[in-house]
């Protein structure tokens, strides 16, 4: 599975909640085929449908326990040897179905029968329907447990078997399964197409998805490809048909075997919560991540694209063929197919620089696992919907953590561990220490000892080097924590790599601490003129080394490093900030004199120094002199890398030009850029190939800020005509960046009365949000009015993701919040723990306030007065 939420979302999602009573199946009998008939109409609300399950007693029981969730069973039938057995059906928690036989099963085989009526799920999640243009389509979402909501079933992940789908539909329409067409005929205006039965697969992996679809041979793969669309949409398919052969080479030749399905099918929902979902022959994907016109798509917008297609095909080995045997190892699953996918991403398109690119957003990771509320990667989770809800943080610290001891035990012995691993599990279900013994084995290396402490302990260290004589180094480490926060101490096993230079050259140590304290001797035998901790920028750590070194490395030794040490340097120097290991005027001047910095991603990783520097310190009283402070650090960049795009240029110039274009319009307020982004959101809406792409969100937002009425109609007209994906959530998102309060009161409002799907609901409020104090004190006000309205169309598990409302830097809002939410009728599972990590978050930027903001202020107008 991919997330599909902002940025800002993704560093305040939640982590599980406490634990519920475990209900996981008893297991006297289990499945070992199941078929599944459907009847289905598209344009209909109601279908009908039978399973077979055939079942392998394996103790004497009469107990049989499986998922049923919302369907209204018409007739159960349990025979073994032929003769029928009457049984008796108790309905419980979470679509636990149990049956009890009247006489005892023996063991051996039996036959499960079960007829049935259900609604489609209208939410999108499980077998639901979606009308686009006016058209009935049909989509699946099976994870965690949404199947058993769809048909009955043993929707759990270790229950690996082969299921076999016979789909009646209308005639004229189309449909796909996880597997091939076998057979198809046409009788009384009904289609009856039986799909061929799959390998073993879990519940949760199985997708279905009809109606008037569209499809786009896929060329290059070893197995049929296709790329499916609704009606009118498979012109935009292009550049995903083209993506998928060289990812899938990329993945045969890593994990050195073939694709283990028949086929594949990349399918673009417009209706979906998540980025994408990894079922196997038919990976679904938001409408917008997977089709992209080559005349408006930016270069963020297709190494998006191929990093979720890697992602989701890397599932096809890593969770598909072998698969979790427990919700508990989600995150490994996640974890694993986010890493692969950046690798293989990097590897197709390295003028991208993609993982060099993920650095940054490591940061934000981190900056969140410091704080208290954080959990462990790994947890024991009660059920599927609890391990989702650990998506957020945990398992993007888990890909950091994987990259970390790839870096240690080093990438081949790594690549070995994980084939081992696949190959000793194929077509059935394995656990992390299977894993982790893999790759001991493959490395020789005591892995799974060392990994236990930043896969079971919450939070990391922070690592201090400091000099003794003659080349020695004593490093130390401790829990990092923010300034005045105090939590459990805590030790690590931290795999470093060092680089120093030592007066000639620069050179590099590796250095396990595995215990509170250790020492390093360089070999040269004397003292290093810098230490950079983190070499190669892959340590899941902060550090710190003498203040006056820091200080120099920030000047001068950045020139030496990587670009990838540097962007992990300047994510560590907001991370000594906010420690109180440095202070607000020296953090703004290191980031002023890193701006030069010749590689387009670092400079991207300034200003989002820049942004955690907006969030705390600026008030109205200094916005002024941060605008200044804001020009005089980016003018050069947008000197250097021009406004517009060069014939040529790099491809990493086109990332991070939004950035600074934007930063110099809405915080610079610079009235080049300004000016420029008028005519460039005017000329969009006549023609939207008529302008540098990655410009474009930019330009409609900036144009918004001093927008009126009449242009948010535009906007508005442009949102609802627009058959471009692209365009839409362009439009959509811009209408939520106007400064004009009435105009973000409209905005609100049109939310809820416009024509927005679901899952785009909360997308103009969390731009109107983003915008000033008042602004999120405003979308504060209108969720908590309208919140009945947003429950009747968010699934529970999305609801929590609205608490972002309560961040930022405001005490006021977040009592606001929390009152709200101390009514037990607004507090949906999940929302406790968010509002825990929020309210840390608001307390970290208020007290980083309150102790730098003086020197800040002090800083930004000597700056802004000039030299
Ligand atoms: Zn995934």
């Amino acid at each position: 599975m991919t997330r599909s939420v902002p940025a800002l979302l993704v560093a305040l999602l939640t982590l599980a909640s406490a634990a519920t009573a475990d209900a996981r199946l008893t297991n006297d009998v289990a499945p070992t085929f199941q078929s599944i008939e459907l009847k289905t109409d598209p344009d209909s609300t109601r279908y009908t449908g039978r399973v077979v399950i055939a079942l392998d007693v394996i103790k004497p029981t009469r107990v049989i326990q499986l998922h049923a969730d919302g369907q209204t069973l018409e007739r159960i039938a349990l025979t073994q040897g032929g003769k029928p057995i009457a049984v008796t059906e108790t309905r419980g928690d979470r679509g636990l179905l149990t049956l009890t036989a009247a006489r005892e099963l023996g063991k051996g085989t039996a036959r499960l029968e079960i007829a049935f009526t259900h609604a489609f799920n209208t939410q999108a999640v499980s077998l639901y329907r979606v009308v686009k243009d006016g058209r009935g389509y049909l989509f699946t979402q099976m994870e965690a447990e949404h199947a058993r909501e769809a048909f009955p079933c043993f929707d759990e992940p270790a229950y690996k078997f082969p299921y076999q789908l016979t789909l009646r539909i209308p005639g004229r329409q189309e449909a796909l399964f996880n597997t091939p067409i076998e057979s198809e005929s046409t009788q009384d205006g009904w289609k009856t197409i039986r799909f061929k039965k799959t390998p073993p697969l879990p519940s949760y992996l199985l997708a279905i998805a009809a109606g008037p679809l569209e499809f786009t041979p896929i060329p290059g793969l070893g197995v049929p490809g296709r790329v499916v669309t609704v009606q009118g949409q498979s012109q935009r398919a292009g550049m995903a048909a083209r993506c998928a052969a060289p990812l899938m080479k990329g993945l045969e030749a890593y994990f050195g075997r073939p694709y283990p399905f028949e086929k594949l099918d990349l399918v673009a929902v417009p209706e979906y919560w998540f980025g994408a979902m990894e079922n196997p022959g038919a990976i679904t994907f938001l409408d917008n991540i997977l089709l992209l016109d080559p005349a408006t798509a930016t270069t963020s917008q297709k190494k998006n694209l191929y990093r979720v297609v890697a992602h989701e095909i890397a599932h096809m080995w890593f969770g598909d063929w072998v698969t979790m045997e427990w919700w508990d190892d989600l995150w490994l699953n996640e974890s694993f197919a986010d890493w692969m996918g950046d690798k293989i991403t990097d590897q197709v398109l390295p003028e991208l620089r993609h993982q060099l690119d993920e650095l940054e957003s490591v940061q934000d990771i981190m900056t969140t696992d410091a704080r208290p509320s954080t959990e462990p990667i790994r947890l024991d989770a009660k059920d599927g919907d609890q391990a989702m809800r650990n998506v957020g943080i945990a398992y993007n610290k888990g890909k950091c953590v994987l990259a970390m001891f790839e870096q240690w035990i080093g990438p081949d012995a790594f690549r070995r561990g994980v084939n081992r691993y696949l190959a000793a599990h194929a077509w059935k279900n394995a656990n992390a220490g299977d894993l982790w013994q893999a790759l001991g084995e493959a490395s020789g290396k005591n892995v799974t000892e060392a990994l236990a402490g930043y896969i079971e302990q919450q939070g990391h260290p922070l690592v201090t080097v400091e000099q003794l004589p003659r080349g020695a180094l004593r490093i130390s480490q401790k829990r990092y924590l923010v300034e005045g926060v105090e939590a459990p101490a805590l030790t690590w096993h931290v795999p470093m790599a060092i680089r120093y230079f030592d007066g000639d050259s620069i050179r590099s140590a590796k250095f396990l601490l595995d215990g509170p304290s250790g020492t390093l001797q360089l070999p040269e035998g004397r003292n290093p003129v810098w230490v950079m901790p983190n070499g190669s920028g892959l340590g899941y750590y902060r550090w710190n080394v003498p203040h006056e070194m820091l200080l120099a490395l920030a000047k001068r030794g950045t020139k030496s490093m990587t670009p990838a040490e540097r962007i992990a340097f300047l994510g560590n120097l907001g991370a000594l900030l906010a420690a109180g290991s440095l202070h607000g005027d020296e953090y703004l001047e290191a980031l002023a004199g890193m701006a030069d910095d010749p590689e387009p991603l670092v400079v991207r990783a300034v200003v989002a120094g820049l942004e955690n520097a907006r969030q705390a310190f600026v008030s109205d009283a200094i916005r002024d002199a941060f605008a200044a402070y804001v020009r005089q650090t980016l003018r050069p960049v947008a000197t250097r890398y021009g406004l517009e795009k060069k014939a040529g240029e790099s491809e990493a110039v086109s990332l991070v030009r939004p950035a600074y274009f934007t930063w110099l319009g809405q915080h610079g307020k610079d009235p080049a850029v300004l000016g420029m982004a008028d005519q460039l959101a005017e000329s969009y809406m006549r023609d939207s190939s008529s302008i540098d792409p990655t410009l474009a969100t930019s330009s409609l937002r900036l144009h918004a800020l001093r927008g009126d009425r009449a242009l948010f109609d535009r906007y508005r007209h442009q949102f609802e005509s627009t058959p471009s994906p692209t365009a839409r959530s362009r439009y959509l998102t811009a209408l939520g960046a106007f400064e004009d309060s009435t105009l973000q009161a409209e905005g609100l409002r049109y939310s809820m009365e416009g024509p927005l799907r679901a899952n785009e609901l909360m997308t103009i409020a969390f731009n109107v949000w983003g915008l000033s104090d008042a602004a999120a004190d405003r979308v504060l006000g209108w969720m908590i009015a309208n919140y009945g309205f947003l429950q009747t169309k968010v699934p529970r598990a999305f609801l929590p993701r609205n608490v972002f409302v309560a961040g930022g830097c405001s005490k006021e809002r977040l009592a606001r919040a929390r009152a709200f939410y101390s009514d037990p009728a607004h507090l949906v599972s999940g929302v406790e723990k968010r509002l825990e990590q929020v309210g840390e978050q608001v307390r970290d930027c208020d007290s980083l306030r309150r102790r730098e903001g003086a020197a800040v202020g002090a800083y930004l107008q000597r700056v802004s007065a000039g030299p």
